[in-house]
């Protein structure tokens, strides 16, 4: 379970009043459509959020313009990162949804330094399922597109 969920309205969330100024944040960069900052909770040193400016709870709320952004803002800091804290490892992690691991409602991804023992887990219960049901996954995903 998280430790922290924000459950201010659309609008009212801590990212919107961040970007808004009405919260104080470490900003690192900003362009028309996102926003970079340093994450309060630090899980390693050099850890960014990076956000839409516009409300939108989750991935599946930005435009594209935005989704395409909030990667390429992405990787400008992860590239800032490797210059400034030179970590052997990067992790970027999107959640959404309460069960997907989000606590803040308002779509942003991590940028994380990552380092030998530096106690992030994350596990992962690999199957592997026949060939024919991942062609009938792949079916259903093609007709959803
Ligand atoms: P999520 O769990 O939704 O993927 O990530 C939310 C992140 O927002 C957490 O890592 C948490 O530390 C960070 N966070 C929550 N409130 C604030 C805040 O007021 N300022 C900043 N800079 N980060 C925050
Ligand atoms: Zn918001």
């Amino acid at each position: 379970m998280p430790m922290f969920v924000d459950t201010s309205p659309p609008g009212q969330c801590i990212f919107c009043r961040l970007v808004a100024g009405e919260i104080p944040s470490a900003k690192v960069y900003e362009d028309a459509l996102t926003i970079a900052f340093m994450d309060i909770g630090q899980v390693t040193p050099g850890h960014v959020l990076v956000a839409t400016k516009r409300h939108a709870a989750t991935l599946l709320d930005t435009t594209p313009e935005e989704a395409a952004t909030l990667m390429q803002t992405a990787r400008r800091v992860a590239l800032a990162v490797r210059t400034a804290f030179d970590p052997p490892g990067l992790t970027l992690l999107q959640a959404n949804g309460a069960l997907g691991g989000q606590t803040v409602a308002h779509v942003h991804l991590h940028v994380v330094p990552r380092h030998e023992d530096d106690g992030i887990t994350f596990t992962w219960p690999r199957q592997e399922p026949p060939a024919a049901v991942l062609a009938g996954y792949a079916e259903r995903l093609r007709a959803a597109l």
